[in-house]
């Protein structure tokens, strides 16, 4: 297993890594319980404190991050200056509102006194993905350091000197060792720590494959766990669309990240009546992208995060090709260095064909065209994932009713599913469960304690 920066945009290692040896992952597990047992004890003001440093480092090293991100997994400069910026906000967002979702929950029994106390747990396990290497950890750490957890996050094997910066970020802040704890070790590895009885909750952003594994564990030690996984989320445009915006919007939902989203935009779902000005204006847009360097600021359409990101995702077009897809655009890798894609546009897709059913993580494009609203949304809903999806019209109330119909987490009208602090975020099905950020994502690994005083008058 091989940890290691390598440019995506040229495909050249930059820098190795040497895995974590099992002494250092106990000596950490040590650390971590000595860490908890002051923690949790310390006050919502010195915890919002430390997230609060956190940010502010954060935003002070802004350049120096988002040239790592870039670097590391390709992502397009701005974006990553964008993500540091939509990170460091998660963690003041925790830090200005942890306290008060805490906060003692007073019930109103019919006799006596009851409250909810939000307590603790203890040592969580994080395993992190790539495509967004700062805010995907953001949305873990921040709420449960704010709870008075303490954590041990396993990066991704190719973003290592973004977990490695996290670390030493939380250190500067003034973190005592314990709190946040950066472990460079493999998938499988992260899976048997998750037995350890001392880990007392797990988190997951990643794959199904990831995910099934991480709950196998989770559910055979009795703990619990929290899953962000992928989606193929539906944009459904409607005939009363403003069909430009959409356009608009699809393109950004859909390339953001070169496509690396889980909330992507990833199947164009388009009522038949406006689908062919649909299409021609999307692959207007799509055709005029300028492919490039990341790093450099012209540039708006980079490689993927890998080598084998691309040649995974190429595999998955052709397979579907093969199957009697059609490619309106693009279909296959670009002719130079580095982990690029064409950006593509397939059409004529069915069941079964591996653009149809598993999620195309890059610059591709799903198109359908339906007839109405009642087979959009059949569509939308024909899908192992539930994640996010989108509806463009120009009737609200429509865009809601449609909305409901939706099998998903979250669901968008007018916009492309998005991320903000105070929003939750998660899906259903196989995009796994539990919730990040907003008042849920400070809800899931904490104890919430009944107390409970009888009224002294109570009758045995
Ligand atoms: P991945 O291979 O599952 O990797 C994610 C993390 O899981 C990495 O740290 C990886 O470590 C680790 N991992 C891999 N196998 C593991 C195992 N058997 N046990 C424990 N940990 C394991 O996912 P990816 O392909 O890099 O990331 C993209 C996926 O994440 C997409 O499906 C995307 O939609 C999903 N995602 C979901 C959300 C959400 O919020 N729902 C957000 C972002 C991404 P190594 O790198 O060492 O293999």
């Amino acid at each position: 297993m091989s940890i290691q920066t390598i440019n995506p945009n040229t495909n050249q290692v930059v820098k190795s890594f040497t895995e974590s040896s099992p002494e250092a992952v106990e000596a950490a597990m040590i650390q971590a319980e000595k860490a908890f047992a002051i923690w949790r004890k310390t006050s919502y003001k010195s915890r919002a404190n430390l997230l609060h440093m956190v940010a502010i480092i954060m935003r002070e090293r802004k350049e120096e991050l988002a040239a790592m991100i870039t670097l590391e997994m390709g992502k397009l400069l701005d974006q990553s200056r964008g993500e540091i910026d939509l990170s460091a906000d998660i963690f003041d967002y925790y830090a200005l509102n942890g306290e008060n979702f805490l906060d003692d929950k007073i019930l109103d029994p019919k006799q006596g006194e009851a409250l909810i106390r939000h307590s603790p747990i203890g040592i969580l396990l994080g395993v992190e993905p790539w495509n967004f290497p700062f805010y995907q950890v953001a949305r873990f750490a921040a709420p449960n350091i704010m709870i008075g957890n303490v954590v041990l996050v396993k990066h991704a094997s190719n973003v290592p000197q973004c977990g490695i910066a996290i670390e030493e970020i939380f250190k500067t802040a003034g973190a005592q060792n314990g709190i946040y704890t950066n472990l460079l070790i493999s998938g499988p590895r992260a899976s048997a720590l998750a037995a350890d009885d001392r880990i007392k909750g797990i988190s997951l952003t990643g794959s199904e494959a990831a995910g099934s594994s991480i709950a196998a564990v989770a559910g055979k030690n009795l703990k619990k766990s929290v899953l962000e996984l992928g989606g193929n989320d539906a944009f459904i445009v409607l005939e009363d669309a403003d069909i430009d915006q959409a356009v608009n919007w699809a393109v950004i939902g859909r390339m953001n990240n070169t496509g690396q989203c889980c909330v992507a935009a990833k199947r164009f779902i388009v009522i038949d009546s406006v689908a062919d000005e649909f299409l021609s204006k999307f692959k207007a847009k799509l055709t005029d992208l300028k492919v490039g360097d990341p790093m450099d600021a012209e540039t708006e359409l980079g490689p993927l995060s890998s080598e084998k990101a691309a040649a995974d995702l190429a595999d998955q077009v052709q397979r579907s090709v093969d199957a009697g897809a059609k490619v309106a655009l693009g279909g296959k890798r670009l002719d130079r260095p580095g982990a690029f894609m064409a950006v593509t546009i397939l059409t004529d897709l069915k069941p079964g064909m591996a653009a149809y059913s598993e999620e195309l993580f890059g610059p591709v494009a799903s198109f359908y065209r339906v007839k109405d609203e009642q087979e959009a949304i059949l569509l939308a809903n024909d899908s192992s994932f539930g994640l996010g999806g989108s509806v463009f019209t120009k009737d609200i109330e429509r865009g809601k009713h449609v909305a409901d119909q939706i099998d998903t987490g979250m669901v968008f009208i007018n916009h492309p599913t998005w991320t903000t602090p105070e929003l939750p975020f998660g899906g259903t099905k196989h995009s796994g469960y539990g919730r990040e950020l907003s008042s849920l994502g400070i809800d899931e690994f904490v104890n919430k304690k009944l107390i409970r005083v009888s009224a002294l008058t109570d009758a045995f």
